[in-house]
């Protein structure tokens, strides 16, 4: 029978962040956990097309799209079933997103242990990308903190999976992009803090060789950690920085003002994106200016300034729809991790951006802790590169970036599924080593493929 979702499913055609490879789907809403468990079974699944889940669709690609197939829209399915403020730990619905994790729990002293650069993501997508923060070199990634999840597979139907007692399934959903399960609900460690504001420390860097040697020598002393990087200066500044690293401010470095109410929490916008330009707004001389404006409206070296949850980790959820900006033809972010002894790698694929004239100002560098068991878990000890980019614009961009994906293989590093819309299947095996490991697992949990996306078929994981 199928489960009583709305009463007409219809047909959407959805994107990734990003807003390329638009893909029609019949789009299951479920409002309830067991509306959401017994979508594997609805009707409308075909064998040929199967389904998937689907967030809040921060993922910039394509792994929450299905096209011809079903795509189950989770974010109703949200709230929170159990809270322990002695131990610091938080039962919630799959749909949940990490801005009302945050609007329910600072307040109450708590802060979810990894954020993104938006908290526009679900608990569910957090766990399928297996999603990293600043502070991955001091906690790791976002799985690491959970501790137990309940999910519903096609063979396995509806099952509790921890770390412990199903340790392979575990790891496999852990950045499996949501091809071994549906999850929905999961129970997540949380982190004590005394304030809702950040004490940072800001570095303007001259180039991309003092920006790594201030990682390398002091990252280890900060909580959070991250670089925006200017990808358009070539020559002696290639890769000047902005570095701001710090950590949740103690109550007794808050001013009088602040102090009187030491755990608020603002989660709105400020303005929303009017629409989509019909104008190339995003282009290098906008990037240009841009880029040089931000570089220089940075402090050369400041200490111990505080900064609200918003400005240090989400300023972009600021402004509503931000990703319009680059018109109809859509953006692309390319982020991959390269290991930590390879720094002359990284500055090559730098200096290869900076010579393209490749545009963007979204550039952003991290130092990544060890990784976690996930096969296809993204972080690995090394560093992590980010950049947006206009689809449009730029000759030969699709070259450049086959170029930089050979290097980074070569190299032995990856990039990131989570924001891949363009990689070449066949790289994917040594990107991902364990990979075969990972297919075994899921084959246990879903031999006949019911659960499919255009990220699986197009990375030929199904
Ligand atoms: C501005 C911006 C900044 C970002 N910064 C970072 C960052 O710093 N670090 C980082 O790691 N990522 C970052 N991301 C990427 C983002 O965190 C991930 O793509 C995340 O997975 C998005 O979550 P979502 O809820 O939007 O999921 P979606 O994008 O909708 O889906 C992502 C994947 O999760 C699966 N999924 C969703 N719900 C479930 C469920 N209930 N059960 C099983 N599978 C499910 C989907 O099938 C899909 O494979 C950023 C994205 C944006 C737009």
């Amino acid at each position: 029978m199928n489960p009583p979702l709305d009463a007409v499913a219809p047909t959407e055609v959805l994107t990734g962040w990003g807003c390329t490879s638009p893909s029609p789907a019949t789009v299951l809403r479920p409002q309830g956990l067991d509306d959401l468990a017994g979508c594997l079974t609805d009707s409308r699944v075909t064998p040929e097309r199967g389904i998937i889940a689907r967030g809040l669709g921060r993922s910039y690609g394509d792994p929450a799209q299905n096209s011809g197939g079903v795509v189950i829209d989770t974010t109703a399915v949200s709230g929170i079933h159990h809270l322990d403020l002695e131990h610091g730990s938080v039962t919630v619905d799959a749909g949940t997103s990490l801005q009302d994790l945050m609007r329910w729990l600072v307040p109450l002293g708590w802060f979810v242990p990894v954020t993104p650069g938006t908290r526009q993501v679900t608990v569910g997508g957090a766990i399928a990308s297996d999603i990293h923060g600043k502070n991955h070199h001091r906690v790791g990634s976002w799985c690491d903190a959970v501790t137990a999840m309940t999910m519903v597979t096609p063979a396995r139907g509806l099952i509790t999976v921890t770390p412990q007692d199903e340790p392979e399934l575990f790891w496999a959903t852990a950045g499996g992009m949501g091809l071994t399960g549906i999850v929905l609900d999961a129970t997540i460690g949380l982190h004590r803090i005394e304030t809702s504001y950040l004490s940072v420390d800001t570095d303007r860097t001259p180039d991309l060789d003092t920006t790594l040697d201030l990682m390398e020598s002091g990252d280890h002393e900060y909580d959070y950690s991250v670089a925006w990087i200017d990808i358009m200066t070539r020559g002696r500044s290639m890769g000047r920085s902005i570095l701001t690293r710090g950590g949740f401010a103690p109550r007794a470095q808050l001013d009088r003002r602040r102090g009187a109410d030491p755990l608020h929490f603002k989660s709105g916008t400020l303005a929303t994106w009017p629409g989509r330009p019909s104008i190339r707004l995003v282009n290098p001389v906008t990037i240009r200016s841009f880029n040089e404006a931000w570089y220089r409206k940075a402090p050369v070296r400041q200490r111990d300034h505080l900064q609200s949850i918003s400005q240090f980790f989400h300023p972009l959820d600021m402004v509503h729809n931000w990703n319009r900006v680059y018109g109809r033809s859509g953006f692309l972010q390319w982020q991959c991790a390269v290991p930590l002894d390879r720094t002359d790698d990284l500055r090559w694929i730098v200096g290869r951006l900076s010579d393209s004239g490749c545009s963007s100002f979204l550039n952003v560098l991290k130092r990544f802790g060890p990784g976690n068991q996930g096969p296809l878990s993204f972080p690995m000890e090394g560093w992590t590169l980010a950049i947006d980019v206009p689809t449009v614009g730029l000759p030969g961009l699709a070259d450049l970036l086959d170029e930089l994906d050979r290097r980074v293989v070569e190299v032995g590093g990856r990039l990131y599924l989570a924001k891949d819309s363009r990689m070449a299947p066949e790289l994917l095996a040594s990107m991902y080593p364990r990979l075969d490991e990972w297919r075994k697992v899921r084959d246990t949990a879903d031999p006949d493929r019911v659960l499919n996306s255009d990220l699986a078929r197009r990375l030929h994981l199904v």
